[in-house]
C-alpha cells in the first residue's frame, strides 16, 4: 500500500516539486495530516513530536497560500512564525527559502532574532517581506522601530508553544498580538500540552483541527535508550572512551552549565577528540558557526547546554548524551530527540550515577519507561548513594566519617580501574 503523494494533499507541481528535490519521498504522517486543512485556512493544534516533518507541515501549505494571495508590489507581511530560540528561527527560515524558491515569486523571508546587531535586520526589512520567522524579544524591538508592520498577517504559526510559554513569552504575547489583524489563520504547534498550553491554544484558535501525529513506522524516531552508571568525576574519561572505542563521529553532549560546556569540550579536545563547545556565553555569529561546522561534519562531538534541546535538527546525528541529566522529564524527550530524526536510528546514552540515580528514576517514571543499568569495564562506579539528610532524632543519618570523603571516593575509582585492566589484560 502506498500514501499519499505531495500532490494529492492539494500542493501545487512546483511546490510537489520542491518536495521532491529536498529529499522528501512521501509526505509524513503529520504533513499528511495538516497540509489540507491548512491549504484551506484552517486553523490548527498539533502535538507535534521531534523530528516528525513539522516545519514543512506548516511552511508547504502557507506558501501555497502566499502564492495564491494578492501581489503587492510591495511585500507586506502575510505569513509570520513566532519560535523560542535564535536557532529554530535559523532553520525555519531556511525551509521557507528553500521551498519557497520554487514558487513564481519566490517570498522574501525575513529572520529576526536577537543577539546579533538589529542593523542588518532593519535593513533587510526595507522593501517589506513576506514571511518572517522570529523570537518574540527582537521583534517586538523592530515593531517599535517602526521597522515592519503586521497588520496584513494573513497567517501566525507558534512553534514549539510549550517553550514559548517556558520563556515568559506570555507577557509579550499581547503585545504581538495587538499588532496583527484579529481576522487571521493561526497555528500552534507543541511537544507538549501542559495546561498553559491548552489556555493559550483556547485563547487563539477557532474551530481548529487537532493533530496528533502519531508518526507512521518510518517517522517514528528510533531512538535506543542506555543508561550506563558511572561516578561523576570519571564520566569525561568515560565518554572519550566511548566515543573512540564506538567510533561515534556525530555526538551531541548535554551539560548542566556554560562552564561545564566548555570544560568537557576542552578536556576531550586535549584528550585528541575533535569536540567543541556550543552555549548561551558565545556570540551569535560563534553558535551559528559552531552548529554549521558540527552539521557538516567538522568535529565529532558538540559539548552543549539546553539552548539545543528543542527543535533543532542536526542530520545524520548518531548519538546524544546525558552527560548531566536534564532537569525535568520532559526535556529528556526534546533532548534525546535531537537524534533518530526523519526515521534514522540513533542512540541516548544517559550517565547516571549515585547521586542522580533518584532523579533518573523520576524521569523514567513520568515518560514510563523502564531502562536497564549498564556498566562498561573498567568504570564500574565505586560511590555510594548520599546518605538522606541529617537527622534530628538522635539517629546516626548524618555522622561525620561515615562517608567516603571525595578523594576516598577517586581513589576507589582508580582502584576499580586498576583491577577491571588487570582483568582485562
Ligand atoms: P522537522 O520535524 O520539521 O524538524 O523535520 C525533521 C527532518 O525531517 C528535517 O531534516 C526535514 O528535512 C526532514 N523531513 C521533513 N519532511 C520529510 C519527508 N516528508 N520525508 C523525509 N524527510 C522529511
Amino acid at each position: 500500500m502506498t500514501g499519499p503523494s505531495f500532490a494529492s494533499l492539494g500542493l501545487s507541481p512546483q511546490l510537489a516539486q520542491a518536495c521532491q528535490a529536498a529529499g522528501y519521498a512521501v509526505p509524513s504522517a503529520i504533513q499528511a495530516q495538516a497540509i489540507p486543512p491548512l491549504l484551506h485556512g484552517r486553523d490548527l493544534l498539533g502535538l507535534a513530536p521531534t523530528g516528525s516533518g513539522k516545519t514543512a507541515a506548516f511552511a508547504l501549505p502557507l506558501l501555497q497560500r502566499l502564492a495564491a494571495g494578492p501581489q503587492h508590489p510591495s511585500r507586506r507581511v502575510r505569513v509570520l512564525v513566532l519560535v523560542p530560540t535564535r536557532e529554530l528561527a535559523a532553520q525555519v527560515g531556511e525551509v521557507f527559502r528553500s521551498l519557497g524558491a520554487a514558487c513564481a515569486r519566490p517570498p522574501k523571508v525575513a529572520v529576526l532574532f536577537g543577539g546579533v546587531s538589529v542593523n542588518p535586520q532593519m535593513m533587510g526589512l526595507r522593501g517589506g517581506a513576506d514571511v518572517v520567522v522570529a523570537t518574540p524579544g527582537r521583534l517586538l524591538d523592530l515593531l517599535e522601530r517602526n521597522a515592519l508592520r503586521l497588520d496584513a498577517v494573513d497567517s501566525l504559526v507558534l512553534d514549539e508553544a510549550d517553550r514559548l510559554l517556558d520563556l515568559g513569552f506570555a507577557a509579550e504575547r499581547e503585545r504581538v498580538l495587538a499588532a496583527l489583524p484579529p481576522r487571521r489563520q493561526t497555528l500552534l504547534f507543541s511537544a507538549s500540552f501542559p495546561p498553559a498550553v491548552q489556555a493559550l491554544a483556547d485563547d487563539l484558535l477557532h474551530d481548529a483541527v487537532r493533530i496528533q501525529a502519531e508518526p507512521a513506522a518510518r517517522d517514528r524516531p528510533a531512538i535506543v535508550q542506555r543508561v550506563i552508571a558511572v561516578d561523576a568525576p570519571r564520566r569525561t574519561e568515560l565518554l572519550r572512551h566511548l566515543v573512540q572505542q564506538d567510533g561515534w563521529s556525530s555526538v551531541l553532549v548535554f551539560v548542566a552549565t556554560r562552564h561545564a560546556a566548555q570544560q568537557v569540550a576542552r578536556k576531550l579536545h586535549d584528550r585528541g577528540i575533535y569536540a567543541a563547545p556550543l552555549h548561551g556565553d558565545m556570540s551569535q555569529s560563534q553558535r551559528t558557526g559552531m552548529l554549521g561546522h558540527f552539521k557538516e561534519g567538522g568535529f565529532d562531538v558538540l559539548v552543549t547546554t539546553d539552548l539545543a534541546a528543542r527543535g533543532i535538527d542536526i542530520p545524520g546525528l548518531q548519538v546524544v548524551v546525558n552527560y548531566d541529566l536534564p532537569r525535568s522529564p520532559d526535556d529528556y524527550v526534546h533532548r534525546i530527540g535531537r537524534t533518530g530524526r526523519a526515521g534514522a536510528s540513533g542512540v541516548a546514552v544517559s550517565f547516571v550515577s549515585a547521586a542522580t540515580e533518584a532523579h533518573f528514576r523520576l524521569i523514567e517514571k513520568r515518560q514510563n519507561l523502564s531502562l536497564p543499568r549498564e556498566q562498561v569495564a573498567g568504570f564500574e562506579p565505586v560511590e555510594a548513594p548520599p546518605e538522606p539528610p541529617a537527622r534530628t532524632d538522635g539517629g546516626t543519618g548524618g555522622v561525620k566519617g561515615k562517608r567516603p570523603s571525595r578523594k576516598d571516593k577517586l581513589r576507589a575509582a582508580a582502584a576499580a580501574a586498576k583491577a577491571a585492566e588487570r582483568g582485562a589484560s
